[in-house]
């Protein structure tokens, strides 16, 4: 059963300081709490940490985050956006940029957030960029993402990927055409035609797109002996040369995305792999949340595992700089240092 924070949520108690909520004791609740996700469930944030070990370290550009503007919230909000009957959709955006200021975020991605009208991008001073996408089925999706791209949409995303399949070519089309990034979540075994083997074709077929990795198969082959048709959250060692791995440092147009709990799964569940994996891939791996809580600042927070993730790791300064915010600006083309 999956549990969000939200404003009345028991972890946040009146009184107590966002420092003593990292603590080790909430941290280990945390771990209880944490979504199952079909069969194994994420890596538990650790228990044996510092107080404020999950408090960020750097500014950062977080991008990978879902929010329905507040002029479509109740009204069904836009099919695209995830969790509608609770997490991202239920926020509102002032919950949204509490949340962004807490993990330290000075720019973003709104996934899915099209050529909808946010007051968010109005009020703050933080740097959004608006990705496009059409939701799971139906007709249209090329139309309704080509709208969004001509009315200043600046990538394209989150999709699943479903597949070589005419929507799929369509969309890469685009992102060529628009010389736009396009970010796809994996998940074989929810989407079987999205054979996670063969996405390396498409990747070469378009050498000019940016391809943005997210999710489960993803981050679950960072190891040679994952199986994408478990679709599970694989723990312990990982045994080195799995197809991400390898197609990241093959291919110079992919990147990846730390969010979600499959990115701090894959952070983790080996923290010698992974600190030899962000640094193997240091100018492509970018900070994104996923997270669905309106605080950015409670123990079971994705983005405050991934941080207590990212911060066990003791990355250089140089490498902090490059996954919390170069890599990102310079993808996005924004000028944030
Ligand atoms: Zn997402
Ligand atoms: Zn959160």
């Amino acid at each position: 059963m999956q549990h969000l924070c939200h404003p009345n949520c028991s972890h946040q108690r009146p009184g107590m300081s966002r420092r003593d909520f990292l603590t080790t004791a909430t941290l280990a609740a945390a771990a209880l709490t944490l979504p199952q996700v079909r069969g194994q469930a994420p890596a538990p944030a650790p228990t044996d940490v510092a107080p404020g070990a999950g408090l960020p370290t750097h500014p950062l550009i977080d991008i990978h985050m879902h929010q329905s503007p507040d002029n479509l919230r109740g009204s069904g909000g836009p099919a695209n956006t995830k969790g509608k009957k609770g997490g991202s959709a239920a926020r509102t955006e002032a919950e949204f940029l509490t949340h962004q200021k807490n993990i330290n975020a000075v720019g973003g991605v709104l996934l899915g957030g099209n050529d909808y009208e946010f007051e968010l991008i109005k009020k703050t001073p933080y740097q959004f960029v608006r990705f496009a996408s059409a939701g799971m089925v139906g007709g249209g999706r090329e139309a309704v993402i080509e709208k969004a791209l001509k009315n200043g949409a600046k990538g394209i995303g989150e999709h699943r990927y479903e597949g070589d399949i005419p929507f799929t070519k369509a969309c890469l089309d685009m992102a060529k055409e628009y010389d736009v990034p396009i970010l796809y979540h994996f998940q074989e075994a929810l989407f079987p035609l999205g054979v996670y083997a063969d996405f390396y074709k498409l990747i070469e077929k378009y050498p000019t797109v940016k391809f943005i990795g997210h999710a489960i198969d993803w981050w679950g082959a960072i190891d040679k002996n994952y199986s994408s048709k478990g679709g599970t959250y694989p723990r312990g060692r990982v045994t080195a040369g799995g197809l991400t791995d390898t197609w990241l440092g093959r291919y110079p147009n992919l990147y990846a995305d730390l969010s979600a709990t499959s990115g701090n799964t894959g952070l983790l569940r080996d923290p010698d792999f992974a600190k030899d994996f962000v640094n193997r891939h240091q100018d492509k791996i970018m900070f994104g949340s996923d997270c669905p809580c309106t605080t950015g600042s409670v123990a079971s927070c994705w983005s405050v595992i991934k941080l207590v993730a990212l911060n066990q790791l003791q990355l250089s300064a140089a490498v902090q700089q490059k996954i919390y915010i170069s890599n990102a600006a310079k993808l996005l083309k924004l000028k944030i240092a």
